[in-house]
């Protein structure tokens, strides 16, 4: 689709922790094509240390020169914003919009065991609001002793504050936020001083983009994202979330599947535009 929209600017937003597929070549074809002329941007999206690798950041710059892309450089490395990420978590936390959780996996199973019943949000089983309803003499002394702790959004608070919130998107038209279906998400991991959620929220804001690209196995995330951008008071993007690429067998590509990286086409012969073809992206 050819829009006149050249003030666009989308992103392509991958994780360094394996090669790239050609599922990702995909996405980074569609988000070229999407932002129809407008800024192509990059975010190298390694807040998971333990799992991302500076190889595979550079197998990312590779491949994507290699498939014939430029995009503005530099990209944006998220392990080196967590200072923004640390000041967002700040501004919800002086609105008494996140708490501490202390959680482990197996509280959660068991709390939801005692429960009898599991409700599913986009991030799995909906965390059942334990730690939410800790006192805070309780929170103080789990904090004192060291317990490691996640940061979580309270999500009946922030529905409350946020109100209703919609988002556009370009397939699909627009969408309910439905935030009591998200739960009370990670912003913050006991790991890892921010999460998914919160760091492609304020990146998206600070870099700017007019147009968020992602897959539509992420569309339950884009609710999320709409509330912090409303807790946060950051601009809305609009959303195009695009169908996912599958191989002969109708499975989506993944990184286990090492022959398709966007490498192993290459060192097995086949060239550029053989390649953004094979991605459905014919020249
Ligand atoms: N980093 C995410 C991924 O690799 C995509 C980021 C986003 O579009 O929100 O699937």
């Amino acid at each position: 689709m050819i829009e006149n929209s050249t003030g666009t600017i989308a992103r392509f937003a991958p994780s360094p922790s394996g090669r790239l597929h050609l599922g990702h070549a995909y996405s980074a074809l569609f988000t070229k094509r999407a932002a129809a002329g407008g800024r192509f941007l990059l975010r190298i999206e390694d807040i998971d240390l333990a799992r991302c690798r500076p190889e595979f950041e550079e197998g990312i710059y590779e491949d994507l020169a290699w498939l014939g892309l430029k995009w503005e450089t530099p990209a944006r490395r998220q392990s080196d914003h967590f200072d923004d990420y640390h000041a967002a978590l700040r501004k919800l936390d002086e609105n008494g919009l996140i708490y501490p959780c202390f959680c482990t996996r197996k509280d959660i199973q068991r709390e939801i065991g005692q429960a009898g019943r599991a409700p599913h949000g986009p991030d799995g089983i909906l965390y059942p609001g334990t730690c939410r309803a800790l006192s805070p003499e309780d929170r103080a002394a789990l904090a004192a002793a060291g317990e490691p702790h996640a940061l979580r959004l309270d999500m009946r608070k922030a529905v409350d504050a946020a109100g209703p919130l919609t988002f556009d998107d370009r397939e699909r038209g627009r969408m309910i936020v439905d935030g009591p279906g998200c739960g009370d998400v990670v912003l913050a991991r006991k790991d890892v001083p921010t999460s998914y959620h919160l760091a492609v929220t304020v990146d998206d804001a600070i870099q700017g983009v007019t147009l968020v690209t992602r897959g539509e196995d992420l569309l339950h995330a884009t609710h999320i994202h709409r509330i912090l951008q409303a807790l946060l008071g950051l601009p809305e993007p609009e959303y195009w979330h695009h169908g996912l690429l599958t191989g002969e067998d109708g499975k989506r590509y993944a990184k286990r599947d090492k022959s398709l990286t966007i490498q192993a086409l290459r060192e097995a012969g086949r060239g550029p535009a053989e390649v953004r073809k094979l991605a459905g992206f014919a020249d």
